[in-house]
């Protein structure tokens, strides 16, 4: 997370045969012999929302990623009351709804899984409330809609809108002509970039330590993972829990050796294994 605390995301368990045994749940083997099967459990839960908010956000309030967020743009007129500024709006609206947006675009595709979040249309809403140009721009920050687009009198006189980004506070003009290609191609842009920005900050906030001083050194003064070996023995588990409040987060397929002793009691290691605090 932001804060360099772990989080659990969506569940997954390894339950073994604890609850077959409990519930006696068996199957019959290929030597007649009845067994226990083996359990696990995935789950994706409203946590994730609780990561998305966390990972994400500032102090303006949610920043969400496009591919997710339930409105996309919300475009803003301003002056709207002058002749023709809602009217433009409205019909920018119906041009952007047409449009596909195509997420996976060079990405490796795999025919036979189509994401339904890979092709979308663009989900966009006019904000004609009687509310003021500064008002509705704070709610859209505050709700972390990716897109605002402003449009007035005077950019009507010069064809054009400006597009403003939620992510990086970044504002562009563009001709009303191209504001269909263009939404769609800063969705993608913003959704890659915000994605980049967080595996930047989680691998910035990721340390390695080869023994228990610098592995408690490192705890004591940052946030974020350490990197560590492990004998695999859960009495160093136990210990490292006790002593630092730290936990063993995810042990990784891609392993690598950054020493050949476990961090904790110097025996020789197993595995490499990502340590935090966690929520
Ligand atoms: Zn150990």
């Amino acid at each position: 997370m932001h804060d360099g605390k772990a989080l659990q995301s969506g569940t997954s368990h390894n339950f073994g045969d604890g609850f077959a045994k409990a519930f006696e749940i068996q199957y019959t083997d290929k030597e007649n012999k009845l067994q226990y099967v083996h359990q696990t459990s995935w789950g994706v839960t409203t946590r994730l929302i609780g990561a998305i908010i966390m990972v994400h956000g500032d102090d303006s309030g949610l920043k969400l990623p496009p591919r997710i967020a339930p409105t996309q743009i919300r475009i803003i007129p301003i002056r709207q009351q002058a002749e023709g500024v809602l009217d433009a709006a409205r019909d920018l609206a119906a041009k952007l709804q047409a449009v596909n947006v195509d997420y996976a675009a060079g990405a490796a595709q795999d025919a036979n899984r189509t994401h339904s979040l890979d092709l979308q249309p663009i989900r966009v809403k006019v904000d004609d409330s009687d509310k003021t140009p500064g008002w509705k721009f704070s709610e859209c920050e505050m709700r972390g809609i990716p897109l605002r687009i402003e449009i007035g009198p005077k950019d009507l006189e010069a064809g054009k809108c400006v597009f403003v980004r939620r992510d990086t506070a970044e504002k562009i003009e563009c001709s009303l002509e191209d504001a269909p290609a263009k939404a769609a191609e800063l969705l993608v842009t913003i959704q890659s970039e915000m994605l980049e920005r967080a595996r930047t900050h989680r691998d910035a906030h990721t340390y390695e330590a080869k023994d228990y001083d610098e592995f408690v050194k490192t705890f004591n003064e940052k946030s974020g993972f350490v990197k560590a070996m492990w004998c695999g023995d859960q009495a160093c588990e136990e210990k490292i829990k006790e002593e630092l409040s730290v936990t063993s987060r995810c042990m990784p397929f891609n392993q690598e050796t950054l020493a050949d002793t476990c961090v904790c009691c110097g025996k020789p290691a197993q595995k490499m294994v990502y340590w935090g605090r966690a929520y």
